[in-house]
């Protein structure tokens, strides 16, 4: 159990002044526009009009976000190819998850709005999240909030590679046979 409460890097990000934010305080904007997928970002792959980075918050490790390049409040705001992009990229998440952590499920899905739950109700985002069965843990339902026996910098290494390859998803089938 106590092991499971160690969150080092948490502790330090909260520190640090919490995450960067570009001139109009958006953080997901900031993140969007620096040029590089790295440990100093957490970026895991930039496509042409989304990026993937793994969430600083995660509701559990290995949780990563699909987000737009452009400040969308609104989901009607998004065009169609960078919705068909980002679809391509929720489902590169979860294969990603799939061959890294071998996950029991997945939650995949946007809050959109402050009443839908979502931390930055101004920038337009979708969450990948593995699951498995029994991790709502004591700490979620007594202090509502979850402590990861993973860190960033290790759930970055391990799903890296998984992003290094096509978008396509090699499994995919035309029929439901
Ligand atoms: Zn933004």
């Amino acid at each position: 159990m106590l092991d499971q409460l160690w969150a080092g890097w948490r502790q330090s990000f909260i520190e640090g002044g919490g995450a960067q934010r570009d001139a109009s305080g958006c953080v997901l904007c900031f993140l969007g526009a620096s040029k590089e997928t790295s440990l100093a970002n957490f970026v895991l792959y930039r496509g042409e009009f989304n990026y993937v980075v793994l969430n600083a918050y995660p509701y559990a490790p290995g949780h990563m976000m699909v987000v737009p390049y452009l400040h969308l409040a609104e989901l009607m705001e998004l065009r169609e190819e960078a919705w068909r992009e980002n679809a391509m990229l929720l489902r590169k998440c979860v294969a990603a998850l799939g061959e890294a952590y071998q996950p029991g499920g997945y939650n995949v899905g946007a809050n959109l709005g402050r009443a839908g739950g979502a931390a930055f109700d101004d920038h337009i985002h979708f969450h990948v999240v593995p699951r498995w069965i029994g991790d709502t843990n004591f700490m979620t339902s007594v202090a509502s909030m979850r402590v990861m026996p993973e860190s960033l910098p290790s759930a970055y290494r391990r799903l890296y590679p998984h992003f290094s390859t096509s978008l396509e998803v090699p499994e995919a089938r035309t029929s439901r046979d």
